[in-house]
């Protein structure tokens, strides 16, 4: 029997005779069923504990207490007056926390802190059968971490809202949710705590998308860790406002404001602990520079041209001077050339050189 918190979930996996339709029509009452039952999953109400409420811990709780769910925290800091505010209950003793036994743990501490915090969790004091669930921005490290500290009792769901504060402050109609479940042990009330868990980020609107840890990590490099960095270098810039802001200077003004609030320490940890993170800001590098030596390549070819001209005209003056002082000589030594003289030198400049040289 599920507990009783968890009795009006869904029954996810029934027996694979009774889900095996024999004929096309006899798939009809199941959809109904399966639909029926993520309804019913979407209704169940869990209580969760959010472990590190600082700012994506307290956006992620606002929104499940709003939802319904019993919603408990606790962290570092004393969080208890904005816990309050926003209908949850915050324990300054994990201890407590923990002996409050939430159905599912949501580890929201910095991707740095992510270990101490996990290692200095008394898990001994969470129920059994718990389903752990991360939200860090990075996904093979969290995965890797959860399944060598957590007992093998516990569940693990591996989480990252690719939205937060800023990109989430109003619907999260389409935004997506990328999951990995790492673990889930036997019985339907497992799996239907963890559907009832994505149901929620599915009733806000999200748009889940299943794939591996090592799958995020490789698509956020290019993605998330590149968005942070261009709006972290545009942002040490100091860009603002003109009154002749053009469209796309104000996609990089809000790049700029998308990105800005976040903590360095995130911002550090997608670097880190992405293990694709360093070679696609290498590939960044390479491109500015390869953008920069075009512009420069170019300048370089149009100065080049313009020098030469230059020394074109340089060396013409000179020569007309050296023919016109071979005739001055010319003159000098008595010699007749006159006007013929120098008319010659001046037609053929180079050969008055050659001829002086
Ligand atoms: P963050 O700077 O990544 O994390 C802040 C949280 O980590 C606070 O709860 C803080 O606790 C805790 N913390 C930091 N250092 C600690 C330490 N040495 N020991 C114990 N706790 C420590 O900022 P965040 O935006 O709130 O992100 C939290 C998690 O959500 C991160 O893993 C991040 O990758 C993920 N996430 C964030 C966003 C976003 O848009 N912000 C989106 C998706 C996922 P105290 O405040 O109590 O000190």
């Amino acid at each position: 029997m599920p507990p009783a918190h968890l009795s009006n979930l869904l029954i996810l996996h029934p027996s694979p005779s009774a889900v095996t339709p024999r004929a096309l029509d006899a798939a009809q009452p199941f959809d109904g069923e399966a639909r029926a039952a993520a309804a019913r999953a979407a209704k169940a109400k869990l209580t969760v504990g959010i472990v590190g409420f600082g700012t994506f811990g307290q956006f992620l709780g606002a929104r499940l207490a709003k939802a319904g769910h019993t919603v408990l925290a606790t962290s570092r800091g004393d969080y208890s007056a904005a816990a309050s505010a926003l209908g949850v209950r915050y324990f300054r003793d994990a201890d407590d926390f923990c002996e409050a036994h939430p159905d599912v743990v949501v580890l929201a501490t910095s991707i740095l802190s992510a270990a101490s915090v996990l290692q200095a969790l008394p898990l001994g004091r969470l129920k059994r059968s718990t389903l752990f669930v991360d939200v860090l921005s990075v996904k093979a490290f969290p995965r890797a971490l959860l399944l060598s500290s957590l007992p093998p009792g516990f569940d693990i769901l591996c989480t990252h809202p690719m939205f937060g504060p800023d990109s989430g402050a109003g619907s999260w109609a389409g935004l997506p949710l990328v999951y990995e479940k790492v673990r889930v042990g036997p019985g339907a009330a497992r799996s239907a705590r963890v559907a009832a868990l994505l149901s929620f980020f599915e009733g806000e609107g999200c748009r889940l998308e299943e794939m591996t840890c090592q799958e995020h990590d490789r698509v956020a490099a290019g993605s998330q860790f590149l968005t942070h960095t261009v709006g972290r270098v545009l942002g040490s810039m100091g860009l603002a406002p003109t009154v002749a802001d053009t469209a796309g200077y104000r996609s990089l003004l809000s790049l700029v404001d998308n990105t800005a609030h976040d903590s360095f320490d995130l911002y550090y940890g997608l670097f880190l602990y992405n293990p694709a993170a360093p070679a696609e800001l290498e590939r960044l590098g390479r491109a500015f520079e390869g953008v920069r030596a075009e512009l420069f390549q170019r300048l370089h070819d149009r100065l080049r041209v313009a020098e030469g001209v230059a020394v074109e005209a340089g060396q013409a003056e000179q020569a007309a001077r050296a023919g016109e002082a071979a005739a001055v000589a010319e003159r000098l030594a008595g010699g007749g050339g006159g006007g013929g003289g120098r008319g010659g030198g001046g037609g053929n400049g180079a050969a008055a050189v050659d001829a002086k040289g």
